[in-house]
């Protein structure tokens, strides 16, 4: 059965460039409930860790800079089927194969800098929403 819960970053160049409220708003908009929500900011080490499944990628080292580069927006998500509900919402991973009208597309100004983060399964999403939030911070 489909979980319920997935996870999102709002990644550094999205918050830098203003564009918190705009995701929010589509999030909201698409009837995902938010569980958790900080504004953060990742160490390098942090990002190593959060991004680990990548670690053989060349892209990893990048990655991780660019990730604790600057502020990001953190949040569990709640909806039916709402990992695979939320990578649709935020379209493909490079924004030029991103479809109209999704998150990426909109709101992404490169591969690497693709305005947000979203889980790929329902196990990575508990994982990663324990990475950023206690029991206690989760409603
Ligand atoms: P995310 O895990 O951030 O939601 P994703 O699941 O769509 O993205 P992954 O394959 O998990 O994509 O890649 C993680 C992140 O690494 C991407 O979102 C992107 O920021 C970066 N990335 C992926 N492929 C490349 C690449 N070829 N070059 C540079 N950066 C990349
Ligand atoms: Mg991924």
């Amino acid at each position: 059965m489909s979980g319920y819960k997935t996870f999102t970053m709002i990644k550094p160049t999205a918050v830098k460039n203003g564009h918190i409220g705009s995701i929010l708003d589509m999030i909201n908009n698409a009837e995902f409930r938010i569980v958790a929500m900080k504004l953060t900011k990742l160490s390098y080490e942090r990002a190593e860790k959060f991004y680990s499944v990548h670690k053989e990628k060349p892209f990893y080292q990048d990655l991780c800079t660019f990730m604790s580069s600057g502020s990001i927006v953190a949040a569990v998500l709640e909806k039916e089927n709402a990992v695979e509900a939320y990578r649709k919402l935020i379209g493909a991973t490079n924004p030029d194969n991103a479809a109209e009208g999704t998150i990426r597309k909109l709101y992404a100004t490169s591969l690497q800098e693709n305005a947000v983060h979203g889980s790929d399964s329902d196990e990575n999403a508990i994982i990663e929403g324990d990475f950023f939030f206690s029991t206690l911070e989760k409603y």
